[in-house]
């Protein structure tokens, strides 16, 4: 077996209530690393076309990576994949907490969840003995997520849902400690199986190829991390809300329901406010991680809880009009307590206060004010009255109720909190990206617009190359399983340093705006280790891999993905953005929204598929993608 896994699949059906180890596949462990990778290529061997997402047949996938179990910063993080009931199409999320580090120390990479069971059940893991126990949850089904693991107490390491998940809300998620596994529907999926816990502990060490090699290099990474701006200054002292000021100041925050750029209040929301008013503590969210994002909050009512992040404070703040720290805190745990992700309910809550304001229907909900969306949460997570509507989420409403053009979604999923219009980029990969409009699955925006360097939106250069760079090394990462901020730390200090104004910060600006063939050829050199993960990768596992090969490896499991998209019926027609991104101009010298359809064509090319964004059979040869 390959170093860094753990060699074992655990397989539970729960009709049946039966479990059986099987060894990990290495040839797949090979091609498609862990995670996502893995858990892509078992759905589309083990699902036939057309399931029911909410079925019995959609198996639920945990699975962890190479690098779960080590001690490479930010590690601690495991995937879920199986058919979103939100897009049709694949669903796939990642989520920090600890229960990654739980399912690797009992000795397992991957859990298949298959069946469901009539009544509420729970899976309790021990590693040690290898005994799997299913026992009755009826006396959890209703609790938060908080309350549920509160309940099932600290032995062991938990996957759990909230009301939310059980009613099979379209955008429920799946919570470990305080993180969620928020997009894609999958705490629907776990609910629609009456599953409430998955729980796993062991005491089984991680085999590496080069455990001091990897130490060694690990701790000068840690060093590297601790002096960088982002992941060792702004993100450890303010959260990811630390953001905030920096997008509101593009005019890239979205402000009633994208309908703006620009909030002039969302100053208080952002992660310099909350340190002066109502930050509570500071605490690792996932599992020895240096970087600590999350933040805590004191919530009436609640207590200590976990307090919001960026896209928390964007979708469900300045894009509903409402800059109030206090209510944004509130809201943030009620739908981390249901089990609800944020970017989705803001989403649909803004969508549904447009509705308000053009008259198509009597939501009960206006743009900038608080009143009654508390009420419409918890109805939501309950399928109450008009929060049932609103628990599918936006494309089904605007399907039914109309106002197609804005509702903020791509492929079903919707958005997260960049403006593409401020990001050219980044819209490429809203519109492109097989789980739908997602920001975790390149995080072109930081490269482009939001990080140290910002690039003219209003020419085309690198727009395309960016998302198929970035696209094929998040795939990479969210296969490790590691967290998406790893690769922030790519650009050096030195460049975050540089003054804007000045020419050698401009020249450096041009000369990255112009380096689109120049980039997509050193990272994808098979000879040349250029980020922390090939170098971490190679030290674990014992084969010798390359950016080039962490490229090769992403592009595979993006075209695999693709396939079982199209598989499942979704087309290049699917390949697009709302009509408000692409048609109204956010800034005043724009003539016009996100140039997607200039843009589109040189991003098929560069991946390899033909017009209609189908992968030619050649781009799937190379790649070894088996169909
Ligand atoms: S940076 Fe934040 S999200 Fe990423 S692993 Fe650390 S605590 Fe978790």
């Amino acid at each position: 077996m390959i170093k860094g896994f753990a060699g074992r699949v655990l397989e539970i059906d729960l009709e049946a209530r039966t479990f059986a180890f099987r060894p990990l596949d290495e040839d797949i462990a090979r091609l498609y690393l862990g995670g996502k990778g893995y858990g892509t290529r078992l759905l589309y061997d083990l699902t036939r076309p057309g399931i029911d997402p909410l079925g019995p047949e959609n198996p639920l996938i945990f699975a962890t990576g190479p690098l779960n179990g080590s001690l490479a910063p930010q590690s601690n993080r495991f995937a879920v994949v199986c058919k979103s009931p939100l897009t049709g199409g694949i669903g796939s999320s990642a989520c920090g907490g600890s229960f990654a580090f739980g399912l690797k120390k009992a000795g397992i990479d991957v859990v298949v969840v298959q069946g469901r069971s009539g009544v509420p059940v729970r899976v309790e893991i021990d590693g040690d003995t290898d005994a799997v126990r299913f026992l009755d949850a009826s006396d959890l089904w209703g609790l938060g997520t908080g309350a549920t693991q509160k309940a099932l107490g600290r032995g062991m390491h938990h996957a759990v849902i909230g009301p939310a998940g059980e009613n099979r809300v379209l955008y429920a998620g799946i919570v470990s400690d305080a993180r969620i596994a928020g997009r894609c529907g999958v705490g629907a999926v776990m609910g629609s199986k009456g599953l409430k816990a998955l729980s796993a502990q062991g005491t089984r060490k991680l085999e590496m190829a080069d455990e001091a090699g990897f130490k060694t290099y690990t701790q000068w990474v840690r060093q590297v991390f601790k002096g960088h701006p982002v992941l060792g200054e702004k993100l450890r002292r303010f959260g990811t809300m630390g953001i905030v000021n920096t997008t509101n100041g593009r005019n890239m925050i979205p402000t009633r329901n994208f309908q703006a750029g620009h909030h002039p209040g969302a100053m208080n929301l952002s992660g310099e406010y909350l340190e002066d008013h109502g930050l509570v503590g500071v605490r690792s969210s996932c599992l020895h991680c240096p970087v600590a994002c999350g933040r805590e909050v004191e919530v009436p009512g609640a207590g200590r809880v976990k307090g919001p992040e960026y896209e928390t404070a964007g979708m469900m703040g300045t894009n509903l009009g409402i800059t109030d720290l206090a209510e944004v805190n509130r809201w943030n745990w009620m739908a981390d307590e249901l089990g609800l992700d944020t970017i989705s309910l803001g989403v649909t809550l803004g969508f549904a206060m447009e509705l308000q304001q053009r008259g198509l229907l009597s939501t009960g909900l206006t743009f900038g004010s608080p009143e009654g969306v508390a009420e419409m949460i918890e109805a939501i997570a309950h399928r109450r009255g008009m929060g049932d509507e609103l628990a599918e989420g936006t494309r089904r409403l605007s399907l039914k109720y109309g106002g197609k053009e804005f509702a903020m979604h791509v492929k079903g999923l919707e958005l997260s909190a960049y403006d593409p219009r401020g990001s050219f980029a980044q819209g490429v990969e809203y519109a492109t990206t097989n789980r739908g409009g997602c920001h975790v699955q390149g995080a072109s925006m930081y490269f482009e617009s939001t990080g140290p360097l910002t690039i003219n939106p209003q020419n085309l250069k690198l727009k395309a190359e960016l998302p198929v760079v970035q696209q094929n090394l998040a795939c990479a990462v969210n296969s490790m399983v590691l967290c998406i901020f790893t690769t922030y730390g790519l650009i050096p200090r030195q460049v975050h340093a540089l003054k804007p104004s000045g020419w050698v910060h401009r020249l450096a600006r041009v000369l990255f705006e112009n380096s689109g063939p120049a980039y997509r050829w050193i990272m994808s050199g098979k000879l040349l280790q250029v980020t922390w993960m090939d170098k971490w990768l190679s030290r674990v596992t014992g084969m010798r891999i390359t950016s080039g090969h962490l490229q090769e490896i992403g592009a595979r499991i993006f075209n695999l993905e693709r396939m079982y998209n199209l598989r499942e019926g979704l087309t290049g027609a699917d390949d697009t953005l709302p009509d408000r991104i692409l048609h109204e101009p956010l800034y005043k010298h724009m003539t016009s929204g996100h140039p997607l359809d200039r843009l589109l064509p040189q991003y098929y090319r560069l991946r390899g598929w033909d017009e209609h964004g189908v992968p030619l059979p050649e781009t799937l040869r190379r790649l070894k993608v088996r169909l």
